[in-house]
Formats: structure tokens, sequence, C-alpha cells
């Protein structure tokens, strides 16, 4: 790794990371994200470019306003990190790469849907869709090397130099991953609003999975989709326990009965899992961010324990 290459590209890792927060801020909101200039929520008054450096300024004015002191969320300084911090890993994982553009791209986009999402439980279509747009483009000067670039040319009988081939059967990648992802998110959808009589997957989710199965292909849409059901289950479940341990601690002081304090607890947490509304989309960005760095390890180590 080139330390001069390596802190410029943290630098601007940090810098894209501060327009994130503009962009989480206002997407939900319909708002643009190139003006007005930032402004401080409470004041109005617009912050000073030297007020608005990624991390230094929120260090130094301590996580307040400058002038009416009112309180900047650490989120903002933590956004910041994480992406720089994310661009970073890309740059040392792949090098000075198109690579590394194509992951910190996608990384980017995922951070913006995450936080967004665990926010305002919202996907906003002004990252998905350009998101499909570029996860598509960049299969044809990246290689997405999934199924179809692994099994057509031996089926077509091609020669593996051809080069234009190539492009285009990482382009069929592209688009098959695409619409796994959706169709996949869609019909998951679909089944459990038959289910449990309500919404857990909007269109938000289908979008942003066809984003991730552009830039990632089939296989790596199929280990998000399902790390991210098991983490999801995983976190509904222990939700679910540490509300009916903290109700039951609650109703215990009430009740002189511990057996019918447990009881009370556990139709409470019931109650709270029956109106929980998930952000799907939190752990299926973030699994996704996990397939961009072992994904494929993970399903060579798999590979091997069947064949
Ligand atoms: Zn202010």
């Amino acid at each position: 790794m080139d330390p001069l290459f390596a802190s410029s590209i943290f630098f601007l890792g940090l810098a894209f990371g501060s327009f994130l927060n503009v962009c989480i801020y206002r997407l939900p909101l319909g708002l643009s994200v190139v003006a007005p200039r930032s402004a401080c929520p409470r004041c109005k008054r617009p912050i000073a470019f030297y007020d608005n450096l990624p991390v230094l300024s929120w260090l130094i004015l301590g996580g307040r306003c400058r002038h009416c002191k009112a309180k900047i969320s650490a989120r903002y300084l933590f956004i910041e990190l994480l992406t720089g911090v994310l661009f970073l890993s890309c740059y040392a994982y792949l090098g000075l790469t198109l690579a590394t553009l194509k992951y910190c791209v996608f990384g980017f986009l995922l951070l913006g849907l995450i936080f967004t999402d665990a926010e305002t439980k919202l996907l906003p279509d002004k990252l998905t869709l350009p998101g499909l747009a570029l996860g598509v483009a960049f299969s044809l000067i990246v290689p997405v090397d999934d199924v179809a670039s692994q099994f057509l040319p031996v089926m077509l009988n091609l020669p593996f130099s051809a080069a234009l081939a190539t492009h285009l059967f990482s382009l069929v990648d592209s688009l098959l991953g695409a619409a796994l992802g959706a169709s996949f998110i869609y019909g998951a959808g679909a089944v459990y609003l038959r289910w449990r009589g309500m919404e857990g997957m909007g269109f938000g989710d289908v979008k942003l999975m066809a984003m991730v199965g552009a830039f990632l292909g089939m296989k790596l849409t199929i280990f998000t989709i399902f790390t991210a059901s098991l983490a999801g289950s995983l976190f509904g479940l222990a939700t679910v326990l540490m509300v009916w341990i903290k109700r039951t601690h609650r109703f215990a002081r009430r009740l002189a009965n511990l057996q019918a304090a447990r009881q009370r607890g556990w139709q409470s947490a019931q109650m709270v899992y029956r109106h929980y509304q998930m952000p799907f989309g939190v752990f299926l960005g973030s699994m996704a961010l996990l397939a961009l760095f072992v994904g494929n390890q993970f399903l060579r180590w798999y590979g091997r324990l069947w064949w």
C-alpha cells in the first residue's frame, strides 16, 4: 500500500462521507442535495466551509453549532469515518484499480441506504435507481465473473480470450443478478404479506436488491439475501427476548406472582413483535457490504465442504 495514495483515498472517503450525511438528511425529505448550503437545523444559520470540514470541525466545535450551541449528532462523525475506512479498505483490498472505484461507489451507496433506512425506514429512489444503472454500467469495465461468465463460454464453445464476449457475459451476469435480487425480494414480500397481513418488504427493498444484484451477480446476491434473513431473524428474536425480560421485571415489581409476571411479559413481547416493523434494508445493505469483502471466500469454502 502506497502511504500517499492510502491517505489521499482515506481523506477522499471522509469528504464523501460528509456528502453522504447531507444525502441521508435531505433525500427522505425530498430536498436537493446540491443547494442550498448546509445550515444548522435549529438556528438556520448557514455553516461556513471551515466549520464543515469532515471529522475535524465536529471535534473542534465539540459536536455543537458555533452560533446556537445546538448539539450535532455524533452520527455525522461516525459516517464520515466509516466512509473513509470503507474507501481505504477497498484500496487495501484491490489496489489502485477500476475495481476499487466500483467497490467505493457501491459501498458509498450502501452506507447511504443503510443509514437512511435505519433512521426513516425509507430507501430513496435517488440512491437505488442510479445505483442500479451504475452497477450495470460497471459490469462492462469490471468483470462480474459469475455464473454466465463461467458457463456460457464453455456452452457456446467460445475461446476465453474473446474480449468482447467477456464484457458481454459480465453484462449478462449483472442483469441476471439484478433480476434475481429484485424478484426474490418481491416474491418474499408477497409471501410475507399473506402470512402476517402486513408489509414486511416494500418496493424500496426490491430496488435495493436489484442494485446489489447488478453490482455483485447472482451468487453473491443469494449470499446477501440469506445472511440478511438470518441476521434479521436473530435480531428480531433478540429484541423479543429483551422486551420479555424487561417487561417481566417491570411486572414482577407490581405482581407478587412471578409466573403471572412472566406471562404478562410474554404477552407484551408478542404485542411488540406483531407491531414491530424491521428496517430490512439495513440488514440487506450490511450483508451486501459483507459479501463485497468476504462473500467469494465464503462461497469457495462452502463449496469445498460439499464437493
Ligand atoms: Zn445553530
